[in-house]
């Protein structure tokens, strides 16, 4: 349970057990003064304010976001002796009025004992152990009080109030039970019985106060498993759930006591440390306790009958000075644990500032990639690709960012923004179209090319309007002859999808002539098998074999397998990066087709392209006439 909501709650009925013990109390002496018993009853009264004065300090001392775990329990304790001490004061009442029969105070005695009994039930039936000493203080007295009459009437009277007595414990039971039940399932997760994602956020609010307080550090932990989704969608939900069972067993036995830890839904868990005094330590400490619990995690599981093997992604974060809220230092772990998923999961990540200014320039750079079409920003390159006759014979289309505040932002950093946000779609939309009107534009000046190749997303392929948006923009700018020109550079992440559907929007648009290319080919997971599966034309050897050529054995015998593979299924071939001429003669006599690189050109603007187009054309000729010469 919650203490220190339930701390909070016990805390409130102080003020109003000293109200209802002075105000009532003022009544008392007024009927023992007129009855003769005025100066116990006034010793009672100023017994009464001194412990009211008392509690009133307690209730004041309570802190609850400020108080160290030993400070808390210290100061339940004083106040469970401040309950004893004001109910026995009730008790003593009954003790001086009881035995006033001829001026019949002992009615008012058995009823303010009786009052005070209902009084203690309401205020303190949920916690047992404050309710059944406090039950003795004033159920005792008024058994023997019963008792002692000697006559049979007091007797039953005596079983009656036992009754009562036991019917309370019993009450007080079973609403502590229920009580208990209830904060277990609010706080709890159905499934693994850890701490759920509310306990968490209320536990860590507390937790950063009083480590704030203290002057003391903690961290947590953010574990997300890797490819979980995976288990769920191949072997079913009953074997996920297992295995998320499995996994917290394992981090409660890795844990021991010090730590909290919760699931905060689907396969994301959190562990929050102890506290430390030295902030050098906790890092430490943090950083190696998240390795060794991701060893753990790893170790294989056996599932109905299920050999499986998992890994985690961990983000880290310290708690300290930095005053902050719950809310903020999760959004911190989470950015870690996102960090180490981007990195190739199965890792750790400790937050920091750098980390952080990253993730602020990319939202930075996402809000104002929103605007950069409105503003005019996006600009086209186009690079010449050559064949083996260093004739100029394609291109392909790249994109550019110019922004006001970053200035030129290059398309490995804001292609994926805008992949995540489905900005992609708009943009890929606007890239398409600014190309097909530079195609339409050069060939009627005359600029004769063999194919012009377009970056494609996967997002973008997968787009429900993406077939009939081609086909409009074919229409309205293309001819049947250019339109044969198009080459879609798809990457091989696009075999996440099924193959049937790929296969089926690739053939579609292999119907109004437009080819596709494999870019990047060699660096994914593509297996032989899909490719061979897909309408595929061409081949694009990545350009991190071929810039290491000269240095690695092992590129050039990845590139010589690449080509020969190519050959095969009877793929064209192009090289990107192409640097210098060993590179290309390498390439040239290894087969490959077409070459692309800073060798014969970078990216260039359009006028600069069809420039580049007419001096080609221009060294071509005169070499054809040097070898007619
Ligand atoms: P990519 O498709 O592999 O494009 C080739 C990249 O290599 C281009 O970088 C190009 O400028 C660069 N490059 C070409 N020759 C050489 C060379 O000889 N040496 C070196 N070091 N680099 C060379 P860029 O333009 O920065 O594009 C990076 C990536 O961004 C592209 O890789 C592509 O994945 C993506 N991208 C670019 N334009 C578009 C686009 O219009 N749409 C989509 N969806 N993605 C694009
Ligand atoms: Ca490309
Ligand atoms: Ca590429």
């Amino acid at each position: 349970m919650n203490q220190r909501n339930f701390y909070t709650f016990l805390q409130k009925h102080i003020l109003l057990m000293i109200g209802l013990s002075l105000l009532p109390g003022l009544a008392y002496i007024g009927l023992a003064w007129l009855n003769g018993i005025a100066t116990p009853a006034f010793i009672w009264y100023v017994l009464v304010i001194a412990v009211s004065l008392w509690g009133y300090s307690l209730y004041r001392q309570y802190n609850p976001e400020h108080m160290l775990s030993d400070a808390l329990n210290r100061w339940y304790m004083k106040m469970m002796i401040f309950f004893y001490i004001i109910f026995a004061l009730w008790s003593l009442v009954f003790v001086l009025y009881a035995p006033a029969v001829k001026s019949h105070l002992n009615y008012i005695a058995i009823f303010t004992q009786l009052g005070a009994a209902v009084v203690a039930s309401t205020l303190l039936i949920s916690d047992k152990r404050l309710f059944f000493p406090v039950l003795v203080i004033l159920m005792l007295p008024l058994v023997i009080y019963f008792m002692l009459i000697g006559e049979w009437y007091g007797y039953v009277l005596s079983v009656f109030a036992t009754v009562l007595w036991g019917v309370l414990l019993y009450a007080s039971d079973k609403s502590y039970q229920l009580l208990q039940e209830n904060y277990y399932q609010a706080q709890h997760d159905s499934l693994t019985g850890l701490f759920n994602r509310r306990y968490f956020v209320d536990y860590m609010d507390q937790l950063i106060k009083r480590v704030q307080y203290s002057q003391k550090f903690a961290y947590i932990l953010l574990i997300d498993l890797d490819h979980f989704k995976t288990i769920n969608d191949t072997l079913g939900h009953e074997v996920g759930d297992k295995v998320l069972i499995e996994v917290a067993r394992r981090i409660e036995a890795y844990c021991g006591e010090n730590h909290v830890i919760s699931r905060l839904g689907g396969d994301e868990f959190t562990i929050v440390s102890g506290e430390f005094e030295e902030m050098l330590h906790c890092r430490e400490f943090s950083q190696d306790f998240a390795e060794k619990l991701l060893q753990r995690l790893k170790e294989p599981y056996v599932i109905d009958r299920h050999h499986l093997y998992l890994s985690a992604s961990i983000g880290v974060n310290g708690i300290g000075r930095k005053s902050s809220e719950a809310r903020h230092f999760i959004k911190e772990a989470d950015i870690a644990m996102y960090e180490a998923k981007a990195q190739g999961r199965d890792g750790i990540i400790v937050f920091n500032e750098a980390l952080a200014k990253r993730v602020e320039y990319h939202l930075e750079l996402e809000r104002r990639l929103y605007f950069a079409l409105e503003h005019n920003e996006i600009d086209l390159r186009y690079q010449p690709q050559m064949n083996s006759r260093k004739e100029l014979i394609g291109c392909e289309v790249l994109v550019r960012w110019k922004n006001e505040k970053f200035g030129f932002v290059p398309p490995s950093e804001f292609i994926g923004i805008a992949e995540k946000t489905g900005l992609i779609i708009e943009l890929g939309g606007y890239i398409m179209e600014e190309s097909f009107k530079t195609l339409k534009a050069w060939n009627e000046q005359g600029i004769v090319l063999e194919q012009f190749s377009i970056n494609l997303s996967v997002r973008q392929f997968f787009h429900a309007d993406f077939l009939v948006q081609v086909e409009a923009l074919t229409e309205k700018y293309l001819t049947d002859r250019t339109r044969k020109l198009i080459v879609f550079e798809v990457t091989e992440t696009i075999i996440i999808e099924d193959m049937y559907k790929i296969i089926a929007i690739m053939n579609k648009l292999r119907r109004i002539g437009i080819a596709f290319s494999m870019d990047d080919f060699g660096t994914g997971y593509s297996s032989l098998g899909s490719l061979r599966q897909m309408p595929i034309d061409e081949l694009k050897v990545d350009r991190s074999f071929v810039s290491h050529i000269s240095k690695y054995e092992s590129d050039k015998l990845m590139i010589t397998t690449i080509l020969a593979m190519a050959k095969i299924f009877d793929l064209k071939t192009v090289a990107e990066g192409v640097e210098n001429e060993e590179q290309f003669e390498f390439l040239k006599d290894n087969g490959c087709n077409v070459f692309q690189g800073f060798y014969f050109s970078k990216p260039l603007e359009q006028k600069a392209f069809e420039r580049y187009y007419l001096n080609n054309r221009e060294q071509r000729r005169i070499e054809i006439n040097e070898e007619h010469e």
